[in-house]
């Protein structure tokens, strides 16, 4: 096992610039999830790590080795892509031990690892079969299996859940989990779904246009996003973020007003006229009474206009709007909410959880 270190790794094709002054060391043993939109890098930085891409600038170790110049089959690396490939003509059982073979590892071993890892990967009852006779979900834990069965330095994975239904994904989400936790296999994984970040990583790295918006732990990305990207990235439904005019005592928002909390007051210098992005989490956005008034506008509170709901059993996703403005706010209410489409409604932010951002640069100024 090994820790991985890229140092100021740049990759250019021809034009694209795809990414820039990568930086991070993911130490031995830990699970880092790569995290972004389609096309901001994530999978260069995977393949240029797994050796199939070369660097134009930086430098890349695995296990303190400088492995720059060194070819992908040197490096004890296993890669596994969204799209599996398994061997057809063998079976289960020989899928998995392929690479002990190749490594010419001893029979006791070789049944050792592949029971453990068929067995984590709910797969043992398939160990006779071939290829064909399984399902999608079923090959691709195969080919998770065939990659992690010899146990290398690095695990890479590159969207490795994307082809699956929901359910499936779900669970072999979780079985990558606890097989990572039995193996403790440095696990460098790819994806751009938000919920796999959070839950399979003991650090996230979100990527925006080849570069790193910010490194840290799930639960401290999503309380203290660096930016405004990272903030609308990570969280389903994602924060609401809207621009406002900053009035002396409270924010301008799509023609109505927002009490400025005294704390953001104190801590950021706001200047009258000035413009702030201001964003809050849709779960703490609350429904106040069924109609809002003039006076509600005293007690901090905005009215909204319901366009969707959204019950998803556990609560209810309510979409809306600040009435006759572009301003959209999500809200994420009890699942006993009932309301419909075209209801003015009162609405009150939790203003201990508001967040401010440049708007021009879209870091984050608050908290
Ligand atoms: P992601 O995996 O995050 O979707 P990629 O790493 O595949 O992103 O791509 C990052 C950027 O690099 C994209 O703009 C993509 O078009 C470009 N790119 C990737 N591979 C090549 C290549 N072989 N030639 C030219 N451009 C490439
Ligand atoms: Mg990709």
């Amino acid at each position: 096992m090994a820790n991985v270190q890229l140092e100021e790794i740049t990759r250019q094709f021809e034009n694209v610039l795809a990414i820039e002054n990568i930086t991070f060391e993911v130490p031995d043993g830990q699970f880092w999830v790569l995290v972004g939109p389609s096309g901001c890098g994530k999978s260069t930085i995977l393949r240029t790590i797994a050796g199939l891409e070369s660097v134009s600038n930086g430098n890349l170790y695995i296990g303190d080795v400088l492995v720059n110049h060194v070819p992908a089959r040197q490096r004890d690396v296993a890669m596994v892509f969204q799209n599996y490939a398994l061997y057809p003509h063998m079976t289960v059982a020989e899928n998995l031990s392929f690479g002990l073979r190749m490594r010419k590892a001893d029979k006791a071993t070789i049944e050792r690892q592949v029971e453990k890892v068929a067995r984590s990967l709910d797969i043992f009852h398939l160990l006779d079969r071939k290829p064909k006779q399984l399902s999608g979900g079923q090959q691709q834990r195969v080919a998770l299996g065939r990659a992690i069965a010899r146990e290398p330095k690095v695990f890479l994975l590159d969207e490795p859940l994307s082809n699956l239904d929901a359910q499936l994904r779900d669970d072999t989400r979780v079985q990558l989990k606890q097989l990572h936790q039995q193996l403790g296999i440095t696990t460098i994984y790819v994806t751009h779904d938000q919920v796999e970040a959070m839950t399979l990583a003991d650090q996230i790295v979100v990527l925006d246009r080849g570069r790193i918006q910010q490194i840290g732990e799930p639960q401290a990305i999503y309380a203290k996003p660096a930016n405004r990207m990272v903030a609308m990235f990570l969280g389903n439904p994602p924060m609401n973020v809207f621009r406002t005019i900053y009035t002396g005592e409270g924010f301008q928002v799509g023609g109505q007003f927002l009490p400025c909390p005294s704390e953001l007051q104190i801590r950021l210098p706001l200047v009258p006229a000035q413009t702030v992005d201001l964003g809050i989490r849709p779960e703490y956005v609350e429904f106040t009474n069924p109609k809002g008034t003039e006076d509600a506008e005293s007690r901090g509170e905005l009215r909204m206009e319901v366009s969707v709901v959204e019950p998803l059993g556990r609560e209810t996703l309510v979409r809306g709007c600040l009435p006759e403005s572009e301003v959209l706010l999500d809200v994420v209410a009890p699942s006993d909410w009932r309301g419909h489409p075209g209801d003015r409604i009162g609405i009150q932010f939790d203003l201990n959880q508001l967040f401010a951002f440049d708007p021009t640069t879209g870091d984050a100024l608050y908290p």
